[in-house]
């Protein structure tokens, strides 16, 4: 009998039978450009502040940490910025215990998440676990989302929740805040909760608007970001929303006491503070971003635009010889599977030569 067997015998919920859990490859490549990971790492002068403020808080390990981590709400206000407060903040281990926390609270059963694939792997995965039930809407061609469809397939379908995803994962593009408005609106009959996950909005072009902008006047629309992209931290488990308060004190409802370890709150902190510094490769991770969308334009790929870390791009024959490819010349890359496309995470400027060389010898074969 096989694991996917035995596991058919345990008395399973009816609507988890059959599912497969989130499976990005972790595999030991030299060069891992699968997961959208910042690849530069912790530098040093924030990897000793967060070792400071993680040892100063071992003499209180004995006890539950601060319930409501208000020092990290009034942190990561100040770091958005918008006027936001402490008030305005929610923080969980990820921000996908965010959204799950926001479908917890928002969605469940008899409830319905619409979301706009092809997007993040994990809103299907999040409204399972919850007994929400996801809504597929679709795009655009070039996978592009206008604020007249999204809108108009928001009224129809009355979701409770919608998620849209800017920069989408895994196309990389922003969308508009004409869309994110348009969806808000026409969330209007079904209250709907709109929420914009922008994990990537660090890197987005210049002048890319967040949603964070739209917040005022309107208590239905959160806005997910994450401490695991931009700022290098993905090993610490630290995302989080802004949104009107009374959002927050939804969750409040559904969270585990002491959801955020005083490891984690220590870290996020001192990371916070020394955010100039965490940051600081972010301008270095959009060159080579920039440098592989027109690179792989001058091979005849077809490289969606990207505001994020990473690069989705289409015209390949077999992606799954491309990917392989790759992996055997120690690339790791990722197969989204969607036809004629793989999705590569932008990294340092030797990885990303890496990358591009082994594309180049693999094509010409
Ligand atoms: C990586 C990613 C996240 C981040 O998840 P964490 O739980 O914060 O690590 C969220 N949304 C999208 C679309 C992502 O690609």
């Amino acid at each position: 009998m096989d694991q996917f067997e035995r596991l058919s015998q345990l008395p399973l919920r009816d609507d988890l039978r059959g599912r497969h859990p989130y499976g990005a490859p972790q595999l030991d490549v030299p060069i891992l450009l699968n997961v959208n990971e910042n690849t530069f790492g912790v530098p040093l002068d924030a990897k000793e502040a967060i070792l400071k403020a993680v040892a100063d808080e071992l003499d209180g390990l004995n006890r539950y940490p601060d319930r409501e981590f208000t020092e990290l709400r009034r942190a990561l206000a100040a770091y958005l910025g918008h006027g936001l407060t402490e008030e305005n903040i929610w923080a969980a281990n990820g921000s996908n215990e965010v959204l799950q926390q926001l479908l917890q609270a928002f969605g469940g059963p008899g409830r319905s998440v619409m979301g706009f694939p092809p997007t993040y792997s994990m809103y299907p995965l999040l409204a399972s676990g919850t007994g929400t039930d996801y809504v597929a809407g679709t795009r655009d061609g070039d996978f592009g989302l206008s604020a007249g469809s999204a809108a108009a397939q928001v009224r129809r379908q009355a979701p409770n929740v919608v998620l849209l995803c800017s920069p989408n994962n895994p196309t990389g593009t922003a969308l508009g805040l004409d869309v994110v408005e348009a969806v808000y609106e026409a969330g209007e009959a079904s209250k709907a909760i709109v929420i914009v996950d922008e994990a990537y909005a660090e890197f987005s072009h210049t002048g890319t608007p967040s949603a964070l902008t739209l917040l005022e006047g309107r208590p239905r629309l959160v806005v997910s970001r994450t401490m695991s992209k931009a700022f290098a931290l993905a090993g610490a488990r630290v995302g989080y929303l802004a949104s009107a308060p009374e959002v927050a004190d939804a969750i409040r409802l559904v969270r585990l006491p002491y959801h955020l370890s005083a490891i984690t709150q220590a870290t996020a902190v001192a990371a916070l503070r020394n955010s100039d510094s965490l940051l600081a490769n972010v301008e270095a991770i959009k060159v080579q971003r920039d440098r592989i969308v027109t690179e792989l334009e001058a091979l005849g790929l077809t490289p969606a635009p990207s505001d994020s870390n990473f690069v989705f791009f289409g015209g390949l024959q077999s992606p799954q010889a491309v990917w392989e490819g790759l992996l055997a010349a120690g690339v790791l890359v990722r197969d989204v599977g969607i036809p004629g496309h793989l999705r590569v995470t932008a990294g340092t400027e030797a990885e990303t030569t890496a990358f591009l060389d082994g594309l180049r010898t693999i094509l010409a074969r």
